[in-house]
């Protein structure tokens, strides 16, 4: 994934009397003939200079980057810099720009993210990255403990890069993260969170619940602790997305979790939602008024916890197979509605149309009407007229 734009980049820096290498994820990736998910190009030219020679936004000129375009593609293009001291574990209080690329990789997270590559596909390795990659090691640059007190965010890296390239993380690594471990609430939620939803994209589950359980960090990142305490041992673990983990965690553990997790007030009403439905289905079967009520995902997702906290057979078959099947999705979708039986009928009150169009909707729901206008009319006239509707307008 244009690589080959990057190239074009490096030899217009170049040209230009800079140097300029490929580095970060695209250089790892690309070795280990991964997908390469976004680009980054370290250089010794200033960002105001790189903003002259190419089209670019600045995106963190303080921390000397650039996003670059460049046929269809951008680049984040970079000023080699060394981080000065770091505030809140996250942030260095200063940067300074460097004139030796040794310095820039001296500054990176893991040695398998620091490696150099140029125009040639020359790979430049400081910091024995290649034999880290080699042997699937995920090892810290240079001192570990500095490296995580830096900038805490690390250690959720640390996992991330475990779990989305199946490495291993290197004892020492691994020792560090579990005495840092603490650091981790010095990071705000919504950082975390996103480094959370990046590390479920892999879908691994039983490995990213050993990694936070035996890093420690699960004691330190807010309600994870009880959840993965009674997750760890489970035979019946399965893929699942950073929401569905999210619901089973709640689920498992009651306690306040609307601080700290910037769920939206729709979302955490989902949650609720989903486990009224684990517990109405623990032992039973999903019906068409429950999925229609619910949705099919939220009913999923109550599935995948009772099959994984109580073994419950599989329902997503017949889930997928009655959301497929109902008739409507929405109140709205029906034929025959409130507007009609207002326009249609004199009604004794108001109050009767919610009642009439809920046992429509059950009747449609359950197959036992047909979605349609006559059909639909039939039934009420039959049922209602001479009662709540006391005759047809004239
Ligand atoms: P991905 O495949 O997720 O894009 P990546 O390795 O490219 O992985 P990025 O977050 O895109 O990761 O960062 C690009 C590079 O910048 C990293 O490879 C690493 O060299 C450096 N980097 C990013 N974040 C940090 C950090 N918090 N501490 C040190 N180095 C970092
Ligand atoms: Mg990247």
């Amino acid at each position: 994934m244009g690589l080959e734009s990057g190239i074009k980049i490096i030899k217009i820096l170049e040209n230009n009397g800079y140097e300029a290498f490929f580095v970060g994820g695209a250089v790892r990736d690309y070795l280990l003939k991964r997908e390469i998910k976004d680009i980054d190009i370290t250089t010794n030219c200033l960002p105001d200079k790189v903003l002259e020679l190419f089209k670019g936004v600045e995106t963190g000129k303080k921390y000397g980057c650039v996003t670059v375009f460049q046929d269809g593609f951008s680049f984040e293009v970079t000023t080699y810099r060394f981080d000065g001291k770091y505030i809140d574990s996250r942030h260095p209080n200063e940067i300074s720009f460097a004139s030796d690329v040794k310095e820039d990789i001296a500054r990176r997270d893991f040695t398998v993210n620091a490696l150099l590559m140029d125009k040639n596909f020359k790979v430049y390795d400081y910091v024995n990255g290649l034999e880290d990659l080699k042997n699937k090691m995920l090892r810290a640059v240079g001192n570990h403990h500095e490296r995580f007190k830096e900038d805490a965010l690390r250690l959720l890296r640390a996992i991330y890069f475990a779990v989305k390239l199946g490495f291993t993380l290197e004892e020492k690594t691994f020792a560090a993260i579990k005495e840092d471990a603490n650091l981790i609430s010095k990071i705000v939620g919504e950082r975390v969170i996103l480094e959370l939803k990046k590390i479920f994209e892999y879908g691994k589950i039983t490995e990213i619940i050993f990694l936070l359980q035996e890093t420690n960090l699960a004691e330190f990142i807010p309600n994870l602790k009880v959840g993965i305490t009674k997750l760890i041992n489970s035979k019946n673990l399965e893929a699942m997305d950073f929401h569905q983990f999210m619901a089973l965690i709640f689920y498992l553990n009651h306690e306040n979790y609307q601080n700290y997790w910037r769920f939206s007030n729709k979302e955490y009403s989902e949650f609720n939602s989903i486990f009224n439905l684990a517990f109405v289905t623990k032992a039973d079967s999903f019906n068409n008024l429950l999925v229609y009520t619910y949705g099919k995902k939220l009913c999923l997702t109550a599935n995948k916890i009772n099959r994984i906290l109580y073994q419950s057979p599989d329902q997503s078959a017949l889930i997928e197979k009655i959301d497929e099947k109902l008739p409507i999705k929405k109140t709205c979708e029906l034929k025959f509605k409130g507007g009609e039986l207002i326009s249609l009928y004199n009604l004794k009150g108001v109050q009767f149309i919610g009642a009439i169009v809920d046992d429509i909707k059950f009747q449609v729901i359950n197959h036992i009407l047909k979605n349609d206008y006559q059909e639909i009319k039939t039934y009420v006239e039959n049922k209602y007229l001479g009662g709540v509707l006391f005759d047809k307008k004239v």
